[in-house]
């Protein structure tokens, strides 16, 4: 590596934290020589997380609580196909005892995930989400149960939701139909997002990272679509394979690209809730501690009752599966200690503007 290639990388750098976009030529530079730049980018996320945060990091309560999925996503576990999934569903007062752990151990914040299961028809999801927010007022429920009609996001809205974690995958319409079967399509998904802005939730997007023929320039395309979308929140963590998957014999991503792009992501969007993720906390051990200190500001343990906890399989080696919430938390408590930062236990809303337009 020339010594030139570093100083135009941290020139870069410097301009993006400035001016929070870049040309997709210089992404791809950055993205191509990003061996030689990656602490001077961290450096410089991790101070735009602190003037916006400080050093508190948010935990999400999540709540896994269908795996039964009407969908086929060819990297997804949890996939229809999937005949080795044990499948469950949580009941309403299973939820609301996670809930009720949840509270007790200082979340303030709910997400409830799972599969595409019509079994939760809106009105069941509507009497969940009123009765956690009739017990916890003071606390926020984040959606993630991927992709439904403009009118079911908005009777969710009104009876309580705040949010909505919904990963556009990729921001390529042809790699997207790589990823999934032909009945799933892009447009639909991102019609979604932008229906849950329309409607006010504080909105997450999010892709994974290394998925197959997932391309450099599909990281580029990423950025650039994250600078237009500016999403709330951006959930983004390394493809794992899926041994009862069709890919199950490809390659995960990797931990190195993950950081670099959470890094990115800091400087283009300062203010963005940025989860360190499960997945990176599974390819390397430390991998969490890591998306912090490459800028990530949000921690997602798992409330879900540790008896169905294997069953939430989306790819392989899933950890915190036999942790009770307690343990979970305790342990994250003292990872992030390391870090210098340290978990707090309020709402831990969006710092930008609230439409964020
Ligand atoms: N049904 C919801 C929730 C999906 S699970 C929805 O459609 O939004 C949450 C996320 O897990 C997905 O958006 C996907 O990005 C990620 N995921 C699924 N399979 C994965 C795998 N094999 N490796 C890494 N991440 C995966």
């Amino acid at each position: 590596m020339q010594k030139q290639h570093i100083v135009m990388c941290n020139e870069l750098i410097d301009k993006l934290r400035i001016e929070k976009k870049l040309s997709k030529k210089e992404y791809l530079f950055l993205i191509k020589n990003r061996e030689e730049c990656k602490e001077y980018l961290f450096k410089n996320s991790s101070e735009v997380r602190k003037e916006v945060y400080g050093n508190d990091i948010y935990i999400r309560g999540l709540i896994e609580f269908t795996n039964y999925c009407k969908n086929d996503c060819l990297y997804c576990g949890i996939r229809r196909s999937n005949k080795n999934a044990q499948r469950y569903r949580l009941t309403k007062e299973d939820i609301l005892l996670c809930a009720k752990q949840g509270y007790e151990l200082g979340f303030r914040t709910f997400v409830l995930q799972g599969g595409e299961d019509p079994f939760y028809s809106d009105e069941i999801l509507i009497n969940i989400i009123k009765e956690i927010k009739l017990n916890y007022p003071d606390c926020a429920i984040t959606l993630s149960i991927g992709e439904r009609s403009f009118d079911s996001y908005k009777r969710f809205k009104k009876a309580g939701a705040d949010r909505y974690l919904l990963r556009h995958e990729t921001a390529d319409k042809y790699h997207y139909q790589k990823l999934h079967p032909k009945e799933m399509s892009y447009e639909n998904r991102i019609k979604c997002l932008e229906n849950l802005k329309k409607l006010g939730y504080q909105v997450g997007a999010g892709f994974m990272v290394g998925s197959p023929y997932q391309t450099e320039e599909n990281l580029v395309k990423e950025l650039v679509f994250l600078e237009n979308l500016k999403p709330h929140m951006v959930g983004i963590g390394p493809f794992i394979p899926h041994k009862d998957t069709p890919f199950k014999d490809e390659k995960a991503g990797t931990v190195e690209i993950t950081l670099f792009m959470l890094g990115l992501i800091r400087l283009i969007l300062p203010n963005v809730l940025l989860p360190a993720t499960t997945a990176l906390g599974t390819i390397d051990p430390l991998g969490r501690e890591k998306g912090i200190k490459a800028g990530a500001n949000v921690l997602m343990p798992n409330l879900s009752p540790v008896n169905v906890r294997k069953k939430y399989m989306l790819y392989d080696n899933k950890i915190c599966t036999g942790d009770e919430a307690a343990q979970c938390i305790e342990c994250l408590k003292k990872r992030i200690d390391s870090t210098g930062c340290k978990i707090v236990t309020s709402r831990g809303d969006y710092k930008g503007e609230k439409s964020n337009e």
